[in-house]
């Protein structure tokens, strides 16, 4: 077979193993790396989502997005000098969940990052598939809650300054098209690149902002990082409005390659307005201290309805020994 007739990258002479037609580039594997962690640093550097002496509270699924997010973020952070700490979530959701745990500890293992990892069925006695069947609630809908809840206080008592997400471009435009459409305004403000802390709220970090699904894909498949690659079991069917919006942008992109990050970056200009409306009204909790919008916050309200008490004392004694175990905070 004759080799003489391969693509070479933009950069060097090796062959190519992707095209980024947006910016005009063929690269190889080395090269397509170097680009993915020069465009996270630019995005951190427009948006002023990191500054040097911060701590970033990364939380990762085991997903492909969230590990090449921490792969990414601990390369960078040697750089631009902010630490990386990783919290994972065993959410008691059967195989999956073992799965998903066991990936996170060969990653952290892996790139040195120390790891917080907080079983759900250890800290309350049940896991989501336990609460999922107690409540009328959508699965993902309680999920979310337990994890926002878990990942704020992990923050919050860390001294973090914020937690950094693995959504990319495809996952949030879809989103941020669908709360426009239907005029949710304040919603668009929560999908941005970056929320900022307030008091007991920690704020929130996307660097895959302008980072696209394949990207992420391609670059968790060359990192050869572990990932579980079976998606949880309650994630909503397809054919999901979302996923219609998603198919229209990626066709508007092969048209006109740059629309997508064209698109983010706009509506990243008027997050102030979007943001307006955000956070009214919250106080805190009387029974754990975190936000709430009225006297008891969500988390407490769920497993007072769910488990008989508002466990959410409970759960920041518990991650507060967690930190103090690992080193991460020093003991009162
Ligand atoms: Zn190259
Ligand atoms: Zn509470």
């Amino acid at each position: 077979m004759s080799c003489g007739k391969f693509l070479k990258c933009s950069f060097c002479e090796e062959p190519v193993v992707t095209i980024v037609r947006y910016a005009k580039l063929r690269l190889c594997k080395k090269h397509f790396t170097e680009f993915i962690h020069r465009k996270v640093l630019k995005t951190i550097e427009r948006y002023r989502l990191v500054e040097r002496g911060c701590r970033i509270l990364v939380a990762v699924s085991g997903g492909k997005d969230s590990t090449a997010l921490l792969h990414i973020l601990s390369a960078l952070s040697k750089q631009l000098g902010f630490e990386v700490i990783a919290l994972h979530i065993d959410l008691g959701i059967g195989e999956y969940s073992k799965k998903a745990r066991v990936v996170v500890e060969k990653l952290c293992k892996d790139l040195g990052v120390p790891l917080v990892l907080l079983d759900l069925k250890e800290m309350i006695g049940a896991g989501i598939t336990d609460l999922v069947a107690k409540s009328k609630r959508p699965a993902c809908s309680l999920c979310g809650l337990v994890k926002r809840y878990l990942m704020n206080v992990t923050a919050f008592e860390l001294k973090a300054h914020a937690i950094a997400l693995g959504h990319h471009l495809d996952d949030l435009l879809p989103y941020i098209v669908k709360s426009f459409v239907l005029q949710n305004l304040s919603e668009i403000g929560k999908l941005g690149p970056k929320t900022e802390s307030r008091e007991v709220f920690i704020g929130r970090i996307r660097p895959l902002y302008e980072v696209s699904e394949s990207e992420t894909t391609l670059y968790a498949y060359f990192q050869s990082l572990p990932i579980v690659d079976e998606s949880c079991p309650y994630t909503a069917r397809k054919g999901s409005i979302e996923d219609e919006i998603r198919r229209f942008l990626n066709n508007v992109e092969v048209k006109r390659p740059g629309f997508k990050i064209a698109f983010a970056r706009a509506v990243a200009k008027n997050m102030e307005f979007y943001k307006k409306g955000l956070m009214s009204g919250v106080s805190a909790c009387n029974y754990c201290g975190m936000p709430a919008l009225s006297n008891m916050c969500a988390f407490c309200k769920l497993t007072y309805r769910l488990l008989g008490k508002p466990m959410g004392p409970e759960i920041r004694d518990r991650i507060r020994k967690t930190l103090i175990e690992l080193k991460l905070v020093a003991q009162q």
